[in-house]
């Protein structure tokens, strides 16, 4: 037998972390590393943050688990929380990105089942887009690498270039439920939408009673310096997708809709085993804790202002590799004159750094939530270093 008992689908490196301290990963051989990946945009409180830690741990020794046919005074508690800061009526708690994405798609669909236009299934989705793994979520895309042997995928989705409000106008016909966007694309190379883009599809929603879906698993709960990105546009969607941040490592999602939106959802609709049990609930409740507070946000957008400022400053140092930063708060994109994985590989491994490539050669950068200027000056000196060592040629 070749196959690895852990299902080979991860092209893993040589990082195996066992530890975490703060903004760093300490790995089985005691190795450091400066963590500017958060597992993918999850650990905003960085790793084992006191707060977090005694909530898990003091839940877990209360109550882990119980179905959701009994009453959830946890779960009643953090919607609650959800719904007075944000456009939300009300919470739908998920395990993961890709179910929340999916709770949303069923919500949008149910919208027009349950006001008696059921012909109208489709989504308009985006070039690029991720929205997660399941069949309805890979159907969601146009990305070949994540659909390629998975066929038959989901109808109902229609694929028009990101940031383009002319194509995405045009695409709308009698079918069409909703538009379903990430405001600030992740995976795809951290393309924020424009402001323009963004208030034209609200726009077009309203006029033709379609749902605006946002799928904010990776931009959302203060990663880009306001709770959720789409307050930076002014505009309202009717439905969102959160995870990744929303649990600080522990894994839940949630799905937010107004209660308009949420009109089809009614009892039997919809379920999961696990999702809002009160482990999660903790969690969830200790994020909010400390991400709520003003002054907290206020430091994720004074640490991404002087982030972003490092970076630039750095660029012409080495144009031949940097084009230039992109992003909203602390998820910024190193966009690179050549492919951004190897590069990626060069920092993690001669120097202690780790990001994430993205789509369109750009070097993600998605640090804790909670670094100080110190780790902003750490991280721009293992990346000048990492800049002046790297031979594009190897
Ligand atoms: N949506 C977006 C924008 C994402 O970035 C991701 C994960 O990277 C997902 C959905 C899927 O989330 P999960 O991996 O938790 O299912």
């Amino acid at each position: 037998m070749t196959i690895t008992p852990l299902m080979p689908v991860y092209p893993r490196c040589g990082v195996r972390p066992v530890r975490g301290e703060g903004c760093y990963l300490i790995g089985e051989k005691g190795e450091r590393y400066l963590d500017f990946a958060s597992g993918i945009a999850v650990n905003l409180l960085g790793h084992g943050h006191p707060h977090l830690t005694k909530a898990i741990q003091e839940q877990a020794a209360t109550l882990m688990h119980v179905s959701n046919l009994y009453g959830s005074p946890q779960g009643e508690a953090l919607a609650q929380r959800l719904v007075d800061n944000s456009f939300a009526d009300t919470v739908f708690f998920t395990n993961s990105g890709a179910e929340a994405v999916e709770c949303a798609i069923k919500t949008a669909r149910r919208y027009h089942f349950a006001g008696g236009d059921p012909k109208r299934t489709t989504l308009i989705t985006f070039k690029n887009a991720f929205h997660g793994r399941t069949i309805g979520t890979i159907s969601a895309t146009d990305q070949e690498k994540l659909r390629s042997g998975f066929e038959p995928l989901l109808p109902g989705f229609k694929v028009v270039p990101f940031d383009d409000l002319e194509a995405a106008a045009a695409a709308v016909d009698e079918t069409t439920a909703g538009f379903l966007v990430e405001p600030v694309q992740g995976e795809g190379g951290i393309r924020p939408a424009s402001p323009a883009f963004m208030a034209g599809l609200r726009r077009i929603a309203d006029e033709q009673d379609l749902m605006l879906v946002l799928d904010e698993v990776q931009c959302g709960v203060a990663r880009t310096g306001t709770f959720y990105a789409y307050e930076q546009y002014g505009i309202r969607p009717d439905i969102l997708a959160s995870a990744k941040g929303i649990g600080g490592g522990f894994p839940m999602g949630a799905c937010l809709a107004t209660e308009r939106a949420a009109r089809g959802m009614v009892v039997g609709t919809h379920g999961s085993t696990y999702g809002g049990n009160p482990l999660a609930m903790a969690a969830g409740q200790a994020v909010l804790d400390i991400v709520l507070d003003p002054a907290f946000l206020a430091h994720v957008r004074q640490m991404g202002e002087r982030l972003r400022g490092a970076l630039e400053q750095m660029i012409p140092n080495h144009d031949h590799l940097f084009e230039g930063v992109r992003g909203l708060g602390l998820m910024l994109g190193l966009k690179m004159k050549t492919d951004s994985r190897g590069f990626v590989a060069h920092l993690r491994d001669h120097h202690g750094l780790l990001t994430v490539a993205a789509g369109d050669n750009v070097v993600r950068i998605l640090p804790p939530l909670v670094i100080g200027d110190q780790h902003v000056a750490e991280c721009i000196e293992r990346l000048s270093a990492g800049a002046r060592d790297y031979d594009i040629a190897a």
